[in-house]
C-alpha cells in the first residue's frame, strides 16, 4: 500500500504532517510521500511519526508551474536530500512569490467589493499559501458556498480573482528538484494538451516519472498514460493528492500504486 502524492498543513492540506501519517497508517499504507507545494517543512515531522508507526515517509515536493504557452503543469519531486545548493533558497523564493500572488488576488477580490483581507488568508496557511487558502477566506465571508464554487467563480484562470504566477516552467522545476537531490515526475498529466509533444524537453531536463495512477483517473486514462509514458521510458507513479477530508474525492491510500513503481523510482534516485 503506497501513496506518492499527499499534502499537509505545510502547504494547503488540512492535516498536520504527523496526523497525516497516522491517518495513512490507519488506512493501511506502508509508504507515503509527503509532497507539499513549494515546501519540505513538514517532512521531518512526518518522518519522525512514520518511524514510530512503521511507515516509510519519502521526502517530496510539488512545484506548480505553467508552460510558456499557457497551461498548468505540476511537477513532483521524490527522495530529496533537501540540502542541495540553493534548493531551499529557491523554494523560499517560490513561497514568497505565492505570498505576492495571494496579495494581488486579495486586492482584485476587494475591488469586487468582497470583504476578505490578506491577514485572513495568511492566517489560513501554516506554510506555503495558495489559492485554496484564498478560497477558504471567500467561503468564510460568505462570498461563495464552498471551495469548489470559489475556484469556479473567482480563482480559475479567466475568472476575476485570478492572478497569473510569475513565469516558472516545468523544465525549471525538474532542474530544481534535481538540484535538491531528488527525482522528478509530472503530476496528474491527463489534462495536458499534446502531452507527447511537451514531454521530450522535460525528459531531456531529467524527468523520470509520469503520474499515471492518479486519484480519479479511470482505466482508459491510465492505459493512455502508460502508453505515452512507456514511449519515453517514464516510470508510472501514482497517488491520491490527498489534502484532507472532503477536499479531493479520493481518500488517502484510495488508489493502488504498484510496488514496482516505487522500486523503480527509488532506483532512479539511487536510494
Ligand atoms: P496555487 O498553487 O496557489 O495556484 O493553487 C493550486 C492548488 O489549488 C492546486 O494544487 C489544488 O490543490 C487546488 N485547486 C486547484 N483547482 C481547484 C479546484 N477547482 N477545486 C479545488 N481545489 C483546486
Ligand atoms: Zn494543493
Ligand atoms: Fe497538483
Ligand atoms: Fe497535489
Amino acid at each position: 500500500m503506497i501513496d506518492l502524492h499527499t499534502h499537509s498543513t505545510a502547504s494547503d492540506g488540512l492535516l498536520a504532517p504527523a496526523d497525516l501519517v497516522r491517518a495513512a497508517r490507519e488506512a493501511g499504507l506502508m509508504t507515503l510521500a509527503l509532497t507539499d507545494h513549494d515546501s519540505t517543512a513538514g517532512v521531518d515531522e512526518a518522518q519522525r511519526a512514520g518511524a514510530a508507526l512503521g511507515l516509510a515517509v519519502i521526502a517530496g515536493v510539488e512545484i506548480n508551474t505553467d508552460f510558456p504557452g499557457g497551461g498548468e503543469a505540476h511537477v513532483l519531486g521524490y527522495f530529496l536530500d533537501r540540502a542541495g545548493p540553493d534548493f531551499q533558497t529557491e523554494l523560499a523564493r517560490r513561497r514568497t512569490e505565492r505570498e505576492q500572488r495571494g496579495q494581488a488576488m486579495v486586492r482584485q477580490l476587494q475591488a469586487l467589493n468582497i470583504p476578505i483581507t490578506w491577514d485572513q488568508v495568511r492566517r489560513k496557511a501554516d506554510g506555503a499559501v495558495g489559492r485554496p487558502h484564498v478560497a477558504a477566506a471567500l467561503v468564510e465571508v460568505g462570498a461563495v458556498g464552498n471551495v469548489q464554487e470559489a475556484f469556479d467563480r473567482y480563482l480559475e484562470r479567466g475568472q476575476p480573482g485570478y492572478v497569473a504566477r510569475e513565469p516558472f516552467t516545468p523544465a525549471e522545476a525538474v532542474a530544481l528538484i534535481r538540484r535538491g537531490g531528488g527525482v522528478a515526475a509530472l503530476a496528474h498529466p491527463a489534462h495536458i494538451k499534446r502531452l507527447e509533444d511537451v514531454l521530450p524537453p522535460l525528459v531531456a531536463a531529467g524527468l523520470v516519472g509520469l503520474e499515471t495512477y492518479y486519484g480519479q483517473y479511470d482505466d482508459a486514462t491510465v492505459a493512455r498514460l502508460l502508453a505515452v509514458g512507456g514511449a519515453f521510458r517514464l516510470i508510472p507513479t501514482g497517488g491520491t493528492d490527498y489534502h484532507g477530508p472532503g477536499i479531493h474525492p479520493t481518500p488517502l491510500g484510495g488508489r493502488d500504486v504498484p510496488a514496482n513503481s516505487l522500486a523503480r523510482l527509488q532506483a532512479a534516485a539511487g536510494r
